[in-house]
């Protein structure tokens, strides 16, 4: 499984509707808060430092980033969100860049949303699983699990699952430290790829 992931290479970015690849084959994609972990999460579950370029500054990922896999599976990379200081006309744009390609885009199969595990789901994040969720499945992705002690990070899992409430969505959480949790997140992004 792991070999899968680690083919994944930059293909394309879209800043607009109109640049995104043709609407075919298997996509999953990653969104999350700025600075919660998201480049991070894709960097280590492609075995690439270096594939996503970890953000420390507000704009460098205001782009849908697509790598792809092999010829029918792509991973995308959403723009994070959650930056105060982003112009109020971009977040415009970008809500209705992004909610046209989360609900209406047919080869997305499932949408991993990652969250600080320190922070839990914040408001945006939960905007998010309240527009996405009827229509596509749902990873949440409790990252930094090194920053807790295992009894909490299992409180944690507990209290997020019992927050988002649907038999469609699931939650594990992940360090990129240590790698642990690498397993979890690897087979649902699989299963969502149809890969086992
Ligand atoms: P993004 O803005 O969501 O893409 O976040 P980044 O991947 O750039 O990560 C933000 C910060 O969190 C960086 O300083 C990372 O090194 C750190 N980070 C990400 N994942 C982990 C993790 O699992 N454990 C720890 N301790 N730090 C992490």
């Amino acid at each position: 499984m792991a070999i899968f992931f680690s083919q994944a290479k930059y293909l394309t970015s879209a800043f607009e509707l109109s640049q995104l690849l043709p609407d075919e084959g298997l996509e999953i994609a990653f969104a999350g808060r700025s600075n919660a972990g998201k480049s991070s999460a894709i960097n280590c579950l492609t075995r690439q430092k270096g594939l996503c370029k970890t953000s420390k500054t507000p704009g460098r990922t205001q782009l849908i980033n697509f790598f792809t896999i092999d010829e029918q599976r792509k991973l995308v990379d959403l723009p994070g969100y959650g930056f105060a200081k982003v112009p109020k006309k971009m977040r415009s744009h970008w809500d209705k860049v992004l909610s046209a390609f989360l609900l209406e885009r047919e080869a997305l199969k499932g949408l991993v949303i990652v969250v600080d595990i320190r922070r839990g789901i914040s408001d945006l994040d939960q905007a998010l699983i309240e527009m996405v969720g009827p229509v596509l499945p749902l990873h949440i992705l409790l990252t930094k699990s090194d920053k807790l002690s295992r009894s909490a990070v299992k409180a944690e899992i507990m209290r997020t699952e019992h927050a988002v409430k649907h038999a469609q969505h699931t939650v594990s959480s992940l360090s990129t430290l240590n790698r642990q949790g690498l397993d979890q997140l690897e087979l649902r992004c699989s299963q969502w790829l149809d890969m086992c």
